[in-house]
């Protein structure tokens, strides 16, 4: 399989090189940010280790970036040891799994070998969907750019619709999607939280996004 390295230090990017060479791995080493966007745009790579401390754009800017170009190949990032808003940025961002220096080789390889199982399926760090833009890491949501305030249940309610875009969902599912198993009211909730988030997204903008599918449920409008 085919990585591509984005590592300034030259004798850590030969390291990580020599020895994923050595297991098989067929490697390219970028030494910024900004090669690493026009190498990964035009390569089919099944991965990419990146390093977060880079000159110019550092990591986490290359994984976001790289997301908003619609480059979908699994990232593991290098953070420095015991660095949790380095791993949390990442995540957030955009990035798959993470890796603390200095890791052992097996690992990469091993984390490597499972991101490229997943695939570079789409799976944007902001969802989009008839309008809407929802940032789960931030916890915003906007309407053409318009922020919109929700409640913790509405913003949760939401969110599952703009994961499952296009998709009827019955009042059980939304049930078990936003509420927990705890809940006991469980009458008409649906339908309030429903009404409730339609006042907000909805109404003020003139928009029907979220659609009643009688006897079936609600759909939240698919596209752009
Ligand atoms: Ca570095």
């Amino acid at each position: 399989m085919r990585v591509l390295i984005v590592e300034d230090e030259a004798k850590l990017a030969r390291l990580i090189r020599t020895g994923l060479e050595e297991r098989g791995f067929a490697v390219d080493v970028a030494g910024t940010g900004e090669d690493a966007l026009w190498m990964a745009g035009s390569t089919p790579y099944e991965a990419i280790v990146l390093d977060v401390m880079l000159p110019g754009i550092d990591g986490f800017e290359t994984c976001r970036r790289l997301r908003e170009d619609e480059v979908w190949t699994p990232i593991v990032m290098l953070t420095a040891r015991d660095a949790i808003a380095d791993r949390v940025g990442g995540l957030d961002g955009g990035a798959d799994d993470y890796l603390t220096k200095p890791f052992a080789f097996p690992e990469l390889e091993a984390r490597l070998r499972a991101l490229a199982r997943r695939g570079g399926e789409p799976r944007p760090a902001v969802l989009r969907a008839d309008g809407l833009a929802l940032d789960p890491a931030s916890r915003t949501v906007e309407r053409d750019g318009e922020p919109i305030q929700l409640s913790p249940t509405e913003f949760a309610m939401l969110e599952a619709f703009m994961r499952r875009p296009g998709i009827v969902l019955s009042r059980l599912h939304l049930l078990e999607l936003v509420w927990d198993n705890a809940y006991e009211n469980r009458s008409n909730v649906v339908d309030v939280y429903v009404r409730y988030l339609r006042a907000k997204i909805d109404e003020p903008f003139g928009t029907d996004s979220i659609e009643t599918i009688r006897g079936a449920g609600y759909r939240l409008r698919a596209g752009a």
